[in-house]
């Protein structure tokens, strides 16, 4: 780890001026916030993260869970994965939300962690970790390792000949079936992103994983409601039962209307994306139809339809199929 400076600030004006003077850096990194530190400082013990400077935000009032108007929620950028996770009205409303945090880290990592932490966690391929290796995540240009290397973890959707890499969070899985904006402070002032948008594919620029720029910090999520009635459900699948990531996951929101139909359907996945992967298609084949095995099946299968298989993890597409169509029927009211 080299050396750095703590700043503490205890403004949201204060840590956006603060931060944006990695606008001068490379990569804009040079100035990082800290919260949490659960994936922050593991990187920079590795030499994989070298900040000048870190802007401790843990003073800023950013750390409510608060329900808004329409049966919505808003989550503070500080609030910890471990008091959302066991938030009453995140329960109650928004399971998918509590089951995935509770499917991830451990207790006492989700203690620390923080819900724009989790949104801006870094992928586990075990290149980008190794500063020997060649990573255009990590080193714009310096190749991709994982290409004919360790890629089982990897992802079958999103991918470019210059990163394979999954999106290794549980929560933004959730938040992306859950419709979440990303509400940001920025140094043009405030501004609310569809989590939809907030992530980019890795393209040529794997280095770039959001939309964020130097100087923006995340204050907020919110969630809008759900039409009553709606269930909703996390599964994840991994080597392991608990502290592993996904192989595969899928969050599921469903509402049937009265005659077994499918009123309302999002559907996202994890562990098979480089981004929180959300399936139009999927949604679009259930629409309107009876919650069946076959009809989950057929949904299944569209959303897997463009999945690309590296060298070792050809098996995902099948697994990411089954887990959905758990998903699904967990979520219908016939589970
Ligand atoms: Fe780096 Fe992405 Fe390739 Fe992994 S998959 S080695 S993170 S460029």
């Amino acid at each position: 780890m080299e050396l750095f400076e703590l700043l503490a600030v205890r403004s949201v004006a204060e840590a956006v001026k603060a931060q944006a003077k990695s606008a001068t850096a490379q990569n804009g990194a040079d100035v990082r916030f800290i919260a949490g530190g659960t994936n922050l400082i593991d990187y920079m013990k590795l030499n994989v993260e070298r900040p000048k400077q870190l802007v401790d935000i843990n003073g800023l009032a950013l750390d409510r869970i608060e329900k808004i108007d329409g049966g919505g929620l808003k989550i503070g950028a500080l609030a910890r994965n471990a008091e959302v996770a066991n938030d009453p009205a995140v329960k109650e409303q928004f399971a998918v939300l509590s089951q995935a945090i509770l499917a991830g880290a451990s207790a006492q990592l989700r203690n620390m962690a923080t819900t724009a932490g989790n949104l801006l966690q870094k992928t586990r391929c075990v290149y980008y970790r190794d500063t020997a290796a060649g990573c255009n995540k990590r080193e714009p240009g310096s190749g991709c390792s994982a290409l004919g290397g360790y890629n089982r973890m990897l992802a079958i959707l999103g991918t470019s000949e210059h990163c394979i890499a999954t999106n290794p969070s549980d929560q933004n899985v959730a938040l992306t079936a859950l419709e979440a904006t990303i509400h940001i402070e920025g140094t043009r002032g405030p501004r609310a992103v569809p989590i939809e948008q907030f992530y980019v594919l890795p393209g040529t620029t794997p280095d770039r994983e959001t939309v964020l720029e130097p100087g923006d910090l995340i204050t907020h999520v919110t969630l809008p409601g759900l039409p009553p009635g709606a269930r909703s459900v996390y599964l994840k699948l991994r080597d392991r039962a608990s502290y592993e990531f996904a192989l595969a996951s899928a969050a599921i929101v469903m509402k049937q209307g009265s005659g077994g139909r499918i009123e309302h359907i999002r559907v996202a996945m994890g562990g098979v994306g480089t981004k929180p992967w959300r399936s139009l298609e999927a949604e679009k084949s259930l629409q309107g139809k009876l919650a069946t095995p076959a009809n989950f099946r057929v949904a299944a299968e569209a959303a897997l339809q463009g999945a690309k298989a590296q060298s070792q993890n050809g098996f995902k597409i099948e697994l990411a199929k089954r887990c959905l169509v758990h998903a699904m029927a967990q979520a219908s009211q016939t589970a």
